[in-house]
């Protein structure tokens, strides 16, 4: 992994319309970069890009779903077309599900690992041509802390939040003779929208939110580690204890999250 200037270079983001995604694409602006963002939201997208314009910035907006891969193609072609290449890929847009497994059909299971996971491998797969052809290339996978320690009442979730750890460690290693960098960025509470457009929201359980970090704290952290050529990083203190006491002792963790089952 190594250090690399954000100077000029060319930047998808995915999700960008709000959240983590949105505050990336401001600071990675901020830094240098020419981006091409990506959501549903059209009106979202275009309030973005007018920041970024505004600041002397260079942007390009591709409205759609990202699990289509018509979108994807877009995103891709997009970044070609309007900079002649790719640098960087964030794949940001994701989404959660609240409530019990055996409550639940088949389509939410479904629905969270088509965006949170397959979206984000195709995605992926599509942006490596461009990649192998970038300056310093860097492929930067939002998952999650819950890609390492799984909690109850957000099973579709936490799956996919380890799928996304498993296809990053894999990749990495692939694509090291290629010098491409995976970047894995495992966020912890974070005050977006995710929580009120989750599917089944209202499943949500009663976890500690007054920890919770900023979105921007979440996108200086994640520019910073691309800059440093960091591996991965958890911008959130709790998380990391989280992850320390379930390596230490699993069963105890087990019985304090049972409350939350
Ligand atoms: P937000 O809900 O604020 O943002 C999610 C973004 O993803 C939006 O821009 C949304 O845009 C986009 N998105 C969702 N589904 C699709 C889709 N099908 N096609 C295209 N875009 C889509 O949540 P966050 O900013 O918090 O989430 C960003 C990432 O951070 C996610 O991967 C999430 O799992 C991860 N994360 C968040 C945590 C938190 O506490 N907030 C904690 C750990 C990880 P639109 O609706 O316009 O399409």
């Amino acid at each position: 992994m190594s250090r690399r200037t954000l100077q000029n270079s060319r930047a998808i983001v995915t999700g960008a319309s709000s959240g983590i995604g949105h505050a990336l694409a401001l600071e990675l602006a901020r830094a240098g970069a020419r981006l091409v963002v990506s959501a549903r939201r059209a009106d979202r997208l275009a309030h973005l890009a007018q920041a970024i314009t505004a600041h002397g910035g260079e942007v390009r907006s591709v409205v759609g779903d990202v699990t289509e891969p018509a979108t994807r193609e877009q995103i891709v072609d997009t970044a070609h077309s309007a900079y002649g290449g790719l640098d960087v890929l964030v794949n940001n847009a994701g989404m959660g599900a609240f409530g019990r497994f055996e409550q639940a059909d088949a389509q939410r299971l479904r629905r969270v690992m088509e965006v949170n996971f397959f979206a984000l491998a195709e995605m992926t797969r599509l942006a490596l041509p461009l990649l192998k052809q970038g300056n310093q290339p860097l492929i930067v996978n939002i998952s999650s802390v819950l890609g390492h320690r799984a909690l109850p009442q957000c099973l579709e979730y936490c799956a996919s939040k380890f799928a996304v750890q498993g296809l990053s460690e894999s990749l990495r290693v692939e694509l090291r003779p290629l010098g491409i960098d995976v970047l894995v960025v495992c966020p912890g509470t974070t005050q977006t929208e995710f929580f009120t457009q989750s599917l089944d929201a209202e499943n949500k359980p009663d976890w500690p939110q007054h920890f919770a970090v900023t979105a921007e704290y979440v996108a200086r952290k994640t520019v910073q580690a691309m800059q440093a050529g960091r591996r991965e990083i958890m911008p959130f203190a709790w998380g990391k204890v989280m992850v320390w006491l379930n390596r230490l002792a699993p069963s105890l963790l087990d019985r304090y999250l049972a409350r939350y089952a």
